[in-house]
Order: structure tokens, then sequence, then C-alpha cells
């Protein structure tokens, strides 16, 4: 059978009506990997050895008529800003060139104790700050769908392996977009979890109070098959909630009639291509005709989310980079002096964005401009909290563009940094306000390029979100 481009639950259901091995299905995808990766450069390292122990072990199981459990033999890949045992972990930096950490993150090791297949790590921008995967220190990350275009960013290669069929799912992480947006642009699901729903143990921060992990597959299911596996508790990470984690996969069965859909008016102005608007009044239309109820909503601090999101990353960014000095991880340039050696690790090992987003943040944070900047950025930073409250009290889920256009040319936006910031006005605001949301592909341009659509969701509802998403995926296919 043909085992490339199978769904979780495809391949599980292979696997244990013996059509096909975990060894197979993990041997195939390295095979696409090999023969078609040399041109889309999504992975930056694979973990063969690993990921072959593991499918043994599955094909043992299944041999046995064992329960499988839930993602067996599934092929995964990791965002290269998440740990695993004894595989280099770079961010996409060079800072970090023969790190090798020797722990798992608590979402990598939750999945494979599921079953899964660690097939490797995906690129990504230089710890997971770009919009478009050029700020990766090793390679660019093409867009399997257009290859003279961006899969966006920064968890680009997660996206791009889904679409490419080099995994069944990945991994990648969000701090203002980065899974949702990459998705939109490879024309695949990406799920952004509620903040605190998945633990955040052996991820590389960027911005600690916006990270956030969560999956990319070819289907909502799928989704929120791998959401139920890492989300929960861990006392690892004092961030992540005790909240008991609802069953998403049946919760997906019910009914979505009746649900109230938000429109945002101010996600709906000057400035989007009008070809993603057409594809989500066709997702607006769609959900009217399941039963559900549209009002339109105002969210009226928007204009502010992305100058208040570009000085409290940066700041968190500051701060959190400050760990990466030559001593301690990976990378360390050859100097006369301790104060050179640091100056030189760091000037040689970060890229200019990393830079750049170090010096925004040390003056937002620096003596005098604190109360002007960092302080006021938390003040709006609730404002836009407010706002998603109030209309939650009035919805049950938004529905919103992804981004204001579909994916552009490799070099479009390199030049112009703000250019390239404002890539993220449709995701920052549900960032800051630590809400959850997926990005479910709802159609193409003339030019065949993917268009995503914004699910939002209040705190933990994800079950809700995801429902809706599936409603939308559906409304794709009939
Ligand atoms: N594009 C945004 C940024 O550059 C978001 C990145 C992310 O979500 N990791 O900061």
């Amino acid at each position: 059978m043909e085992i490339l481009g199978l769904t979780i639950d495809g391949a599980r259901t292979a696997i244990a009506a013996g059509e096909a091995t975990a060894t197979a299905l993990a041997e195939s995808h390295y095979a696409r990997i090999e023969s078609h990766d040399t041109q889309i450069n999504s992975f930056l390292t694979i973990s063969r050895e690993r990921a072959m122990a593991q499918a043994a072990k599955i094909d043992g199981m299944a041999a046995k008529a064992e329960a499988l459990p839930v993602l067996a033999g599934i092929p995964v890949g990791i965002k290269d800003v998440l740990l695993m045992r004894g595989a280099s972990a770079t961010a996409g930096s060079l800072i970090l060139r023969g790190y090798h950490p020797p722990y798992d993150a608590t979402a990598v090791s939750r999945l494979e104790a599921a079953g899964a297949v660690l097939l490797g790590k995906l690129n990504c921008d230089e710890f997971a700050m770009g919009s478009s995967n050029e700020n990766s220190a090793y390679r660019p990350v093409l867009n399997p769908r257009a290859l003279d275009r961006v899969p966006g960013g920064s968890s680009g290669g997660s996206a791009a392996a889904v679409a490419a069929n080099f995994a069944v799912a990945t991994l990648g992480t969000d701090t203002g977009g980065s899974i949702r947006q990459p998705a939109a642009f490879c024309g695949v699901v990406g799920v952004l979890p509620t903040y605190g729903r998945v633990s955040r143990y052996g991820l590389i921060a960027f911005a600690s109070s916006l990270d956030r992990v969560g999956p990319l597959t070819k289907s909502v299911k799928d989704a929120a098959t791998v959401l139920q596996v890492i989300a929960g508790k861990d006392v690892m990470d004092a961030t992540s909630s005790g909240r008991p984690v609802e069953d998403y996969v049946s919760g997906l069965a019910k009914p979505v009639e009746g649900l109230r859909i938000g429109i945002p008016e101010e996600y709906f102005g000057e400035g989007l291509d009008p070809e993603i608007r057409g594809a989500i009044d066709g997702v607006i239309a769609g959900l009217k005709m399941v039963g559900c109820v549209v009002k339109p909503v105002n969210l009226p601090h928007t204009k502010y989310a992305i100058p208040t999101y570009y000085v409290i990353a940066t700041a968190e960014a500051s701060s959190n980079l400050s760990r990466f000095d030559g001593v301690r991880f990976g990378f360390r340039a050859e100097a006369k002096t301790l104060s050179e050696m640091y100056r030189k690790t760091r000037d040689e090992g970060f890229g200019a964005e990393v830079k750049r987003r170090i010096l925004l943040g040390t003056y937002a944070l620096s003596a005098g401009y604190y109360d002007a900047y960092y302080r006021k950025a938390q003040q709006v930073r609730t404002l836009l909290t407010r706002d998603f409250l109030a209309a939650f009290a009035e919805v049950d889920v938004l529905i919103a563009p992804v981004t204001p256009t579909p994916a552009f040319k490799l070099g479009e936006k390199t030049d112009d940094p703000v250019q390239m910031y404002l890539e993220d006005i449709y995701s920052v605001a549900a960032s800051l306000a630590g809400i959850c949301g997926a990005s479910v592909p709802c159609g193409t341009t003339k030019d065949g390029l993917p268009i995503g659509v914004q699910v939002l969701g209040k705190h933990f509802d994800e079950g809700t979100m995801l429902r809706v998403a599936q409603a939308v995926e559906k409304g794709q296919n009939t």
C-alpha cells in the first residue's frame, strides 16, 4: 500500500492491521527525505538510530498483537528548538553548534512514550525569530507548494516537512505566530495551544511568557491526537497548567450547530489580500450553513498588538539569550581574554536578526526606558487580553485571517524588518493574550498558493476551537 501521505489515523490502522510496519513507514519517510529534502531543506539532523529502535519496538508489539499506543509507529519531526537527548540542538543558530543536550523536552518524551518514531530535527528561524525561515543560520527552507516561496516561519521546517510528506506530524513552536503562519503558507493544520497547556521544559526559550509548543499535521483530527498526547501538567515546568486535559479527539464528534462565531472587524481592514478575504468569506458562509451563529465583534486595541509584541518579545529574548556566552553551550570563539571570548562568541555566533532583537530588548529594559516601553507594553498587553475576554463573553470562537498575504517570495522582505514584522499582524494579539487557536487550510489563490484561516478559542477551550476547525476542514472537502 502507499504509505506516504497517510494521516495518523491511516498509518495506525495500517500498522494494527498488518498492512504496514513501523519500520517500513520510517524507512519510506527517510527515503523520501533523502530524495527530496535536498530541495526543501526542512531537516537539519536525522536521528535514524533512535527512530529505527522505536519502530522495531512497535513492530514487536504489533506482532504479539499487543494494544498499540495512540501514536504507534507514527513518523514525526521535531523543530530544532526542542531538545532531543544526544541529538544536535541548534535552534537554527551557529552559537549552538556542537551542543548535544542530555535530556528530552517533555513534549518530545511524551510523543515517544505514545509510540511516535522521532525522525529528526527540523530547520527553523534562528531562535524562532522570523516569519520566513530565512533567518536560519544554516539554510532557508523552501515552500513545498511553490519552490520560489518561503514556507513561513519560524516553524517553516515543521510545516514544510508535513506538506512534503517527510513526516506525518511535526512539533513546532509559536511565540507570535510561528505555528499558525507557516501552516497557512504550506497548506497544513497548525495548532497553538493555550499558554500553559503544553510544557515548555526542554524548549530553548525565545520569549518565555509567549512561547508555546504545538502540532503541525495533515488534519484537524491528527492535531487533536497529538495535542492530547503532549498536553497536561509537567512538574518540570511551573507554568504548565494542572487543569485536566479534555478528550479532544472524541470531542470532535460533537455538533457545531448553535456555536457562536465572532468575526473581529479589526482583522478585515486595509492590507488584507482580497483572495484571502474571499476564502474566509466562504468559510463563514459554510459555518452558517452547518448551523453556527455568526456575529461581528470588536477587538479595539488590535492596532497596538505588533508594537506591544515586539517590545515584550525582544525584552524577554535579550534576557533569555544572555545564557549563550561560549561557556555553557555549543560554540566558543578563540580569544585571549574572557571578555574577548564572550564578545567574539556572541558576535560570530548570533545572526543579524538575533542581534537586532537583543539590542531592542536591552534598550526597552534599560533604566530610564523601562517605564516608557516595557511597563507600557505590559499594560497594553492587559488591554489586548481584555478585548478577547469581552469578545468571548459574546461568542465561542473567533474567525480571522492568519496572514495578510499568501506565501511571499524568498528575499522579498529580508531587507525590511518592519515589513517582516507586519506579517504577524493577525497572529500576535492571540499570543499576547494566551488564548488558543489554529490555522486550517481553506483554499488556494488563483496561483495555487495555500490560504489558511485562523480559528481562535477561549483559554483552555481547545475542545470547541478544534471542533470548529474541523467543521472548516469538512467544509473544504464538500
Ligand atoms: N514572526 C514572529 C517573530 O519573528 C513570531 C515568531 C514566533 O512565533 N516564534 O517574532
